[in-house]
Order: C-alpha cells, then structure tokens, then sequence
C-alpha cells in the first residue's frame, strides 16, 4: 500500500466505510510509515473532540471540511 493509497483508506475509516481486509492492510501500513500514522492520529482526534466522546453521524458539512483538510495536509507532506 502506498501512502497515497492509505490517505484515501484513511477516509473511509474514519467514515466507518472500511472493509475489514482494507482495515488491516491498512493498520500494517500505519504501522511502518509515521507520516501516516500522524495523519490518522491527527484525524482521529479531531473526529473524537468533535464528537465529544459521543455517538452520533458527523454532519456532511463538517465532513467535507475535514477531507479537504485532510486532502491539503497531505498534499503539502507528500511533496
Ligand atoms: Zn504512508
């Protein structure tokens, strides 16, 4: 998996939109590379603060906030 690969993964991770399979590729992947795994870190975080420990579906709005976000950190690192 490239880091490319696992930015998009990342999304759909955190959407709960992941495969179980991708999961684990993808937890492998986070595992080697620290560029990654401070973008899911970093992500989750602002999911979890968002939420406030609570259960609820994230507003659209503030999702696609998020990816565009996520989508502009990563394009600046991956340069
Ligand atoms: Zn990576």
């Amino acid at each position: 998996m490239t880091c490319k690969e696992a930015f998009q993964e990342i999304s759909k991770y955190l959407d709960g939109e992941l495969a179980a399979d991708l999961k684990r590729v993808l937890d492998e992947h986070l595992c080697k590379c620290s560029h990654c795994k401070v973008v899911f870190d970093t992500t989750r975080k602002t999911i979890e603060l968002y939420c406030n420990g609570k259960l609820f579906p994230m507003p659209e709005r503030v999702r696609d906030r998020l990816h565009y976000a996520l989508r502009r950190k990563f394009q600046q690192k991956a340069v």
